[in-house]
């Protein structure tokens, strides 16, 4: 396991996963029932961007450094609030010392009456994420295979939330073990919501990862995808998607508002580009 997102907290990518992930929690807020958030690849609670790995790389400056560096129109803000505030604002000399990740997220939005179970597999990091949310408890974190247990936790004991799959894709068969896991955690609980986050480098294999799913007999899938730039000869990320099952159906709106505008905030160069839509019907 050599993925760290220390490296890449706050960047693109993480603003289109963290700008869904917070629109999904507060819609199934709406009602009073308590609610489950399983997150099977947590990460750690927060991270440090003074820090050497975001340093080096830079990224959250053209992530979130943009965003809270751009005009928000009325619209945007409304839709972004949710995460903003969570993420707080930039220093006077427009520095951010730290960026929450999903699990901090989460915590933030979540209410007395909800549930969260973290995986994480890395040593360290789990052992940081464990001391951020020991005190914590509505908070669950495991050292635990994030597949694994996902198959083992669904159905919660809530019968509704919201399950993270945010793997490192480090590995050639991650794509397959996503669908996979993901094909059998639904049909044990085929009303959940579910948000998958992946890496856009080849869109073949991303129209396989929507194939196989509907294979699996997974039904109602949303499609979001957002490139900053022009697919990428290097192996730096320049696009990413997430699968939405079972999206809170005001979802396809907000995202059609935010999309567009995310874009061009988030673009790198020419190339960028957007796209949603309804993948595999209910
Ligand atoms: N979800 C986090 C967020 O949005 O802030 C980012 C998670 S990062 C992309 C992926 C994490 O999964 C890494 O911290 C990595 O150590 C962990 N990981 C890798 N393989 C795992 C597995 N099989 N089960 C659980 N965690 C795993």
């Amino acid at each position: 396991m050599n993925y760290r997102h220390a490296f890449h907290a706050g960047n693109f990518a993480d603003v289109f996963k963290h700008a869904i992930l917070t629109r999904i929690l507060v819609y199934l807020m709406r009602k009073d029932a308590p609610l489950a958030y399983i997150d099977t690849h947590a990460g750690i609670a927060s991270y440090d961007l003074q820090a050497d790995e975001a340093q080096r790389t830079g990224e959250w400056r053209g992530g979130v450094g943009r965003i809270l560096n751009a005009e928000r129109p009325a619209q945007m803000e409304a839709l972004l609030d949710p995460w903003l505030r969570i993420v707080g604002e930039a220093g006077a000399d427009g520095e951010l010392l730290a960026y929450p990740g999903s699990p901090a997220l989460a915590a933030a939005l979540l209410r007395p009456q909800d549930r969260m179970l973290l995986c994480e597999l890395h040593g360290a990091d789990f052992r940081a994420l464990q001391k951020a949310v020991r005190r914590d408890r509505r908070i669950k974190a495991v050292h635990i295979d994030g597949y694994t247990a996902l198959k083992a936790w669904v159905p919660p004991k809530e019968k509704r939330g919201l399950v993270l799959v945010d793997p490192p894709f480090e590995d050639r068969e991650e794509f397959t073990r996503l669908s996979d896991t993901v094909a059998i955690a639904w049909r044990k609980w085929p009303g959940g919501c579910y948000a998958l986050w992946y890496p856009m480098k080849d869109t073949a294999q991303c129209d396989l990862l929507f194939e196989a799913l509907k294979a699996g007999g997974v039904r109602n899938v949303l499609r979001a995808e957002l490139a900053v730039a022009a697919p990428q000869t290097s192996q730096k990320l320049a696009a990413t998607g997430m699968a939405i099952i079972n999206p809170p159906y005001v979802l396809l709106e907000e995202l059609a508002t935010l999309g567009p505008w995310l874009c061009a905030q988030l673009a790198q160069g020419a190339g960028s580009s957007w796209r949603l839509e309804t993948a595999i019907e209910e």
